[in-house]
């Protein structure tokens, strides 16, 4: 076999990325768009030694689970990788993928995981489920300016104004801001060379309020002409926000920190299970609001709380697990690295008059270890014979926003308190936890750890460092928040070994 062979294969399996497997002649084969159950022609692209890479040519005989997909695009789009397996296959491959990872890179037992984990949570309507989608602006080779979605592994601009994942408004807002932007000539951001104007369009939906945002993210300060088109889309229903994002850097990051208003509020509201979030541009929210109350719901049937507990809750965004929390606890705190989503999550628990939850914004692993480290230094230094009252003030020196009391002798049992939580809560990026983050946290010895994870291999990695550390699985779920991709959220409880 060599490059530009064709081949003839069926395909019994997936992969991570959602690819076809199959094998010609004993010898496996990666092939993008192929579905288990197809049997198909493909053409070599790549050999290694021990697999290959081969391009969809020809579906021969296709599979039972293939279904027709709503988007014409799905294909060419990095957007969705597995839009055409029906729905039921999409949610087998993603349990499958959390069971793999957990049983091979979290050195779980196959029997131990089978008893702990519950069935997939899927979504009764897996189409247009997205409440915010972020849209590059480029132009085509005529020139004209486009909007829409990266092809795979790729910056080149598949154009598409009618995302089937996204909400019906966005083709309006769309099209509406394309139209005002070629009768101004303003200038697509031009990645090669830097210059340019419009970089990417942010647009979000309030499931539950309908309130829509816009934010225009920019290689500059101003929009010529702002205040017109500021005017046209603020005519759409629902239009609550309209800003501008200013990113000079040259670089891939998309949002750069400033927020400039240019007609309405800077954020828009939206709930979650009863409780109101206000969301910024910058701020983090989770993308799919049907499946967040469940992962949510998720989370805190695993945290099982009474309403004694003191709960840290890492990675919060904007503290919408927090405020979840605070709802069945006694004490939440939550930890977050931008600073922007501290402030609305303190605007948060304000909005829904929750009192019993503090903020603190920085690294997790930092934050932690601040708290839990200082005063075993406080300890020291008392057992030297400092006065008591004076460190309790000096170690109540971390910012807190929210509820918190900062008076000396409550601050003195706040800090154990904080040091000794009945459960932690995290919910970091794909990366996973930072290992101090993971020590420290084997060193506060909560009953109960829960890990809300988006991606299961990472999950595992720092599983095993927990389990290895003194706990034990208890229940696993996956909630699927992203239909159409390869991606799923999992929520895992684990509680600490007496022995
Ligand atoms: N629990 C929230 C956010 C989860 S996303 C929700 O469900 O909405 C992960 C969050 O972790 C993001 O808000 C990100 O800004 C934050 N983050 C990333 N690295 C971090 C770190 N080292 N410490 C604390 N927060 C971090």
């Amino acid at each position: 076999m060599k490059k530009n062979d064709r081949i003839v294969l069926t395909i019994e399996d997936m992969g991570s990325e959602g690819e076809g497997i199959g094998k010609a002649d004993g010898f496996p084969f990666f092939i993008k768009d192929a579905l288990i159950g197809d049997v198909v022609e493909a053409g070599i692209m790549k050999l290694k030694k021990n697999y290959g890479y081969a391009r969809l040519l020809r579906v021969l005989k296709p599979s039972p689970d293939r279904v027709p997909p709503l988007c014409p695009l799905h294909q060419k789009c990095g957007g969705c990788q597995i839009q055409a397996l029906s729905y039921e296959k999409q949610l087998e491959f993603k349990e499958k993928k959390v069971k793999n990872n957990l049983i091979r890179l979290g050195g779980i037992p196959e029997e131990k995981l089978l008893a702990c984990m519950e069935p997939i949570i899927g979504m009764e309507e897996p189409y247009h489920y997205r409440n915010k989608a972020q849209f590059p602006v480029g132009t085509d080779r005529e020139g004209k300016l486009i909007t829409g979605f990266y092809a795979g592994r790729t910056h080149q601009i598949i154009p598409n104004t009618d995302c089937c994942l996204g909400v019906s408004e966005n083709k309006e807002i769309l099209e509406e801001i394309l139209v005002f932007l070629e009768k101004y000539h303003i200038s697509a951001y031009d990645e090669t060379t830097g210059g340019g104007l419009v970089r990417h369009i942010l647009l979000r939906k309030g499931f539950h309020t309908g309130e829509l945002m816009v934010c225009l993210i920019l290689n500059g300060r101003k929009l010529p002409h702002g205040q017109e088109l500021a005017e046209r889309l603020s005519r759409i229903p629902g239009m609550t926000s309209i800003t501008i994002n200013v990113n000079e850097k040259h670089t891939n990051v998309i949002m750069g920190e400033e927020i400039l208003p240019l007609w309405g509020k800077t954020y828009i509201t939206d709930s979650i299970g009863g409780i109101r979030y206000q969301i910024s541009p910058l701020s983090f929210y989770q993308v799919n609001p049907v499946q967040t109350e469940r992962l949510y719901e998720t989370a805190l049937e695993f945290a099982g709380l009474k309403g004694t507990e003191t709960v840290w809750d890492l990675y919060c965004g904007i503290g919408t697990i927090s405020l979840f929390l605070a709802q069945k606890a006694k004490q939440v705190y939550g930890v977050e690295i931008v600073p922007q989503a501290i402030v609305d999550a303190g605007r948060n628990g304000e909005l829904n008059g929750i009192e019993n939850v503090r903020f603190f914004v920085g690294k997790a692993e930092d934050v932690l270890a601040g708290v839990y480290e200082r005063r075993e230094e406080g300890r020291k230094d008392r057992d030297k014979g400092r006065d008591g009252k004076e460190e309790k003030l000096e170690k109540c020196g971390l910012e807190g926003k929210g509820s918190g009391d900062n008076e000396p002798e409550k601050c003195g049992d706040e800090r154990d308190r904080m040091r000794r939580p009945e459960v932690i809560v995290v919910d970091p990026p794909r990366k996973g936890c930072d290992k101090v983050c993971l020590e420290t946290m084997l060193k506060m010895r909560p009953e109960k750890i829960v890990y809300v994870s988006c991606d299961s291999a990472t999950l595992a990695r720092d599983l095993k460092v927990l389990m290895e550390g003194g706990y034990d699985l208890m229940r696993a779920r996956a909630v699927d928040m992203f239909p159409g991709t390869v991606h799923t959220e999992c929520v895992v409880g684990i509680q600490r070994k007496h022995i």
